[in-house]
């Protein structure tokens, strides 16, 4: 038996530090896209716990994955070599950029390690990244994070990070010899899922060649199929020389990574960088499960094709202004109140979703969502704005 809502309420009221608000909904069992509350009610899962249960809830292939690891040895740490940890990042370099892979814990902390390796290649060096992004909360990834509420508390951030408008001059004029990186998401997520140019791309490209930089694509929430392709840069026809994930990758379970272009590989060595639970067994195996389940053209196929049925479907509901993304990474633009659309869908239509902004509704479906969940899905979503 589970603890009811109101007793974990009284709980959290007196012993959790409040840093997120929470819907009053407790779930207690996921399988692909379907989520049951304590009471049994069932819920379509259109968020997927912001794109990391991007295979459905409790994937077979990763439990098993999980379930072999964890009963055989969970953690030894980086003095010592384990297996899942080398075929992860083998495969992520194989899959991507084709240098090397570092292992870590998070979003946060893949962009860490990006920002160190740009700046030992270039010490001094300064970060750019442009307005709207969103790259993780720790001191680094929130000094490339341009948002007033988020960075504003905890003054002074790091130094020589510097935002600009998502814009090509703009971006191109604040690239020189003294910038080490510039950290761009192809797809921006947090701030409302906004698709930045191929022009914005290439103009970044073009700049960071010109004067040494590091383009660094923040792929934590774009990557690992999302978008239709494996990782979204492949839609773009620019490539990065470094490029994160997180999210998705561990198929449910916390880790990051951060792969390098050929060229990059050697930047950090021993004693540079680090994390005692880094690329442990337990979730290095989720996340090699994870990756092998994703980069299939098949599923990736069913990606772009569900993708586009369910935008269609959305630009013809009333109240829907615009629709935005790529893939199954969507957003659209309403004239309505988005977060009061959210806790309407979540706690009358049974579909969890979330408001990116006072009047957008993002959907973050599983990748492996049924043609008949994403109709049943608009219609729920139909219902809660009155058509
Ligand atoms: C979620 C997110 C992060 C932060 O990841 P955490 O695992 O929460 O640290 C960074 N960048 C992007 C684009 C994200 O969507």
């Amino acid at each position: 038996m589970s603890m009811s809502l109101a007793e974990l309420q009284r709980i959290e009221q007196r012993s959790v530090v409040p840093s997120y608000a929470r819907f009053p909904v407790q779930f207690v069992r996921g399988e692909g896209t379907k989520l049951w509350d304590e009471q049994g009610h069932e819920y379509l899962d259109f968020l997927c716990g912001i794109s990391v249960t991007s295979l459905g809830h409790c994937h077979p292939r990763v439990v098993a994955a999980v379930r072999e690891q964890v009963g055989t040895l969970m953690h030894v740490g980086n003095l010592f070599y384990t297996e899942p940890a080398m075929r992860l990042s083998r495969r992520l370099a194989e899959s991507s950029l084709g240098g090397k892979a570092y292992l870590c814990n998070s979003g946060a902390e893949a962009n860490e390690a990006a920002i160190k390796l740009a700046r030992k290649a270039k010490p001094q060096g300064g970060v750019v990244s442009v307005l709207g992004a969103f790259h993780g909360r720790t001191y680094g990834a929130l000094s490339a994070t341009p948002q007033e509420s988020k960075q504003a508390p905890f003054a002074p951030l790091v130094p020589g990070f510097r935002a600009v408008p998502a814009d090509p001059e703009a971006l191109s004029a604040a690239i020189d010899e003294r910038t080490a990186a510039v950290i761009l998401e192809p797809i921006q997520g947090e701030t409302g899922v906004h698709v930045l140019s191929d022009e914005l791309l290439s103009a970044a490209r073009r700049a960071c060649d010109e004067h040494g930089a590091l383009l660094v694509f923040d792929e934590v929430q774009t990557g690992m199929g999302r978008t239709g392709t494996l990782w979204a840069y492949e839609q773009t026809g620019v490539v990065p020389d470094l490029l994160t994930s997180a999210k998705a990758l561990g198929g449910g379970l916390p880790i990051g990574a951060l792969v390098t272009a050929a060229a990059f590989g050697d930047i950090l060595q021993p004693g540079d960088h680090g994390s005692t639970f880094a690329g442990g067994p337990v979730v290095a195996s989720a996340a090699l499960a994870a990756l092998e389940l994703t980069d299939d053209a098949e599923l990736l196929g069913r990606v772009r094709e569900l993708g586009a049925r369910l935008g269609a479907g959305l630009s013809e509901l009333p109240h829907v202004l615009a629709v935005r993304g790529r893939g199954l990474m969507l957003a659209c633009e309403l004239d309505v109140d988005a977060p009061a659309l959210v806790r309407g869908l979540l706690l009358e239509q049974r579909l969890v979703a979330n408001a990116t902004g006072p009047t957008t509704l993002r959907l973050l479906p599983p990748l492996t969502v049924s043609a008949v969940e994403v109709e049943e899905a608009l219609a729920r979503i139909a219902h809660a704005l009155g058509a």
